[in-house]
């Protein structure tokens, strides 16, 4: 399975999305007709194109009857797996920042009995697409007596979310269908509001995974190249809605660790995952970081700490597409410090190593626009600090040092 086959391993087909899309316009619900044509195939579509995306994230609206049964006679469920969140991201407010994603990436699986004394089984297996649909088709023909979803705060078996006391994914069943045969389309399915922070941090770990594979390339569906398909290495988050205790990654658990109101913020996920991927393509080994116990954007540490946790602002940064951290009560940092006469200066301070890796990874910047040679040399070669990793790595890679490289670290008051 390739690494957007993991993605689109059910896609919805590309004339469902639209019309949702179109729905979702129209603020209306689409008229049955209309869509019944489009679902009269429900086998393993290998129709391409992406699904309807939508970061920012309207739920779809589609609810349609089933009557349709496809050619091959399998029983099929559809519709689209959302969630609400508090979205820090969007400003400091209170209630107002309170809206809905889809949720992709997300674990499905579904259930049937194939007789009325038959038990629970396990028919199939997947994960929700881009647009957050889901098209779940039993692997083989016939009637189900009994048909329902459970959806996993997990992205297939790349990274999950559990329990801190329970050590458990959280779960949840779609309502139980009676004698279900063709295609019956769910329309929206809603986390259920006291775990829907989960399926937030799934979501967003998702926005990691492309960017860091879309840098590694294929050949394995793992997080980095240290591993192969089938063996790969799993993100864990503890999270509750209640913990009052996180924001941190743990090394000797290799989990991250988010208390319940950490998960507003999306920068948040990102940046503690994103210390557990630095581990990952180091192949199980971290930089030494001493002085790390408090550590700020502007304040020097030490180099070690620094660039650990520059790296971890960078990408969450990077994934989001802006230069800020946000914090979950929605205040924002940024992260621009060109010429910031009030920092303190050089590769100690956690802001100016990640205010570095931003402008060489920028769109104008040296490295053509992406980090994906930098992770690509990360899986290559450990760097204690930011000076190995640019006055060693970068040159390794074939990346400039000098020039409009050597122009940003200078900028940021860092001289090598
Ligand atoms: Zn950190």
């Amino acid at each position: 399975m390739t690494l957007s086959d993991r993605f689109r391993a059910l896609p919805p087909s590309p004339t469902l999305a639209g019309a949702g899309r179109r729905a979702a316009a129209r603020g209306r619900v689409l008229a049955a007709s209309v869509l019944l044509a489009t679902l009269a195939s429900c086998g393993p579509s290998t129709a391409g194109g992406p699904p309807a995306s939508a970061p920012t994230n309207a739920p779809a609206t589609v609810v349609v009857p089933a009557t349709t049964i496809p050619a091959d006679g399998r029983t099929c469920l559809t519709g689209a797996l959302t969630y609400d969140h508090h979205d820090a991201e969007a400003g400091t407010k209170g209630a107002e920042r309170l809206t809905t994603a889809v949720a992709r990436g997300g674990t499905w699986e579904l259930w049937g009995r194939l007789s009325t004394d038959g038990a629970d089984q396990l028919l199939a297996s997947g994960v929700t697409d881009d647009g957050g649909w889901f098209r779940a088709c039993a692997g083989r023909s016939g009637q189900l007596t009994e048909a329902h979803l459970t959806f996993r705060s997990s992205g297939g078996d790349l990274w999950r979310v559990i329990s801190p006391t329970g050590g458990t994914e959280y779960a949840f069943d779609s309502a139980r269908l009676r004698d279900v045969a063709g295609n019956r389309d769910l329309g929206t399915v809603k986390v259920p509001a006291d775990r829907q922070d989960a399926w937030k941090i799934v979501d967003t770990v998702g926005d990691l995974y492309r960017k860091v594979t879309a840098a590694e390339g294929p050949g394995s569906r793992c997080w980095t190249r240290h591993q192969t398909t089938g063996g790969c290495d799993e993100l864990t988050f503890t999270w509750a809605p209640d913990a009052t205790v996180g924001g941190f990654w743990e090394p000797d658990t290799r989990n991250v660790v988010l208390a319940g109101e950490h998960t507003a913020s999306r920068h948040t996920i990102l940046h503690e995952a994103s210390h557990w991927l630095q581990f990952e393509l180091y192949d199980h080994w971290f930089p030494d970081a001493p002085g790390c116990e408090n550590h700020t954007f502007d304040v020097a540490t030490t180099p070690g700490c620094a660039w650990t946790e520059a790296f971890a602002d960078a990408a969450a940064a990077y994934v989001l597409g802006d230069y800020r951290y946000v914090y979950p009560d929605g205040q924002d940092f940024d992260l621009h410090n060109d010429g910031a006469t009030a920092w303190d200066r050089g590769d100690a301070v956690q802001g100016r190593v990640g205010g570095s890796l931003l402008d060489l990874w920028a769109a104008d910047g040296p490295d053509g626009g992406t980090w994906d040679r930098t992770v690509r040399l990360m899986g290559e070669q450990r760097s204690a600090d930011f000076r190995q990793y640019f006055t060693e790595g970068r040159p390794r890679a074939g990346l400039s040092t000098t020039d409009a490289a050597g122009r940003i670290i200078a900028d940021h008051t860092i001289a090598y």
